[in-house]
């Protein structure tokens, strides 16, 4: 039996990390996380990680090659020891040689059907969300201006909730800018395959929640 692939794509902030995990837990699906995986390499200490660490440290982008061959040892390592019904994509691919290197991969490793659920919000409400955001800068956590107006952490009582740098409006607008750019041929890519489902994810996060299942079961292979 082969292990269907779905990818998650959409801009940062429209909660995609969120919804993958609440949606692998739910479906008993596989969650692979390449940020996660990423870091976890880089501490590792390990020549790959070694490797990594000197792109990383120095904000330069990790080529394709590389990451290529990262997650093609993670999938592979993860249908021989512990292989899921079905495996969420959250991180990877990025770009259309990304896409197209995981179909080799799938094809050679009992991966696939590969499809695809794209996770949209308009960008007005995005730079919304990120800009209410306040983070305490002793303890890290993070607050909605809207619920929480107040400068002083209520979880610490120590620090002070300030916004970063990159949660302001215009950082964001570049951003999404930048990812539109960026992911616009990644989803023409699988449109024209027909393996793309959309969900608008205005919404609380339990009401979005049912629209990515509903998508989820939409996609399965029948
Ligand atoms: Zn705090």
């Amino acid at each position: 039996m082969s292990i269907p692939i779905i990818i998650f794509l959409g801009p940062p902030g429209c909660g995609k990390g969120t919804h993958a995990k609440l949606l692998a837990e739910r479906a008993g699906a596989g969650h692979f996380d390449l940020g996660s995986l990423l870091r976890g390499i880089a501490k590792s200490g390990s020549p790959r990680g070694v490797e990594l660490t000197g792109f990383m440290s120095k904000g330069l982008l990790v080529p394709d090659t590389l990451i290529i061959e990262i997650v093609r040892d993670a999938l592979s390592e993860r249908v021989k020891t512990n292989p899921p019904p079905a495996l969420l994509l959250d991180g990877f691919p990025r770009t259309v040689a990304q896409a197209e290197a995981l179909e080799k991969v799938a094809a050679s490793i009992e991966l696939g059907p590969v499809s695809v659920i794209n996770i949209n919000l308009p960008n007005e409400l995005i730079v919304e969300r990120i800009a209410n955001r306040r983070v305490c800068n002793k303890c890290g956590a993070i607050f909605d201006v809207l619920e929480f107006s107040g400068k002083e952490c209520p979880k610490c009582k120590s620090g002070q909730l300030i916004q970063r740098d990159d949660d302001k409006a215009e950082v964001v607008r570049r951003r999404l800018e930048e990812y539109a750019a960026k992911t616009a041929p990644l989803l023409q890519f699988y449109g024209k395959k027909g393996k793309l489902v959309s969900v608008v994810s205005d919404a609380p996060v339990e009401v979005v929640r049912e629209r990515v299942y509903g998508a989820y079961k939409q996609i399965q292979p029948k």
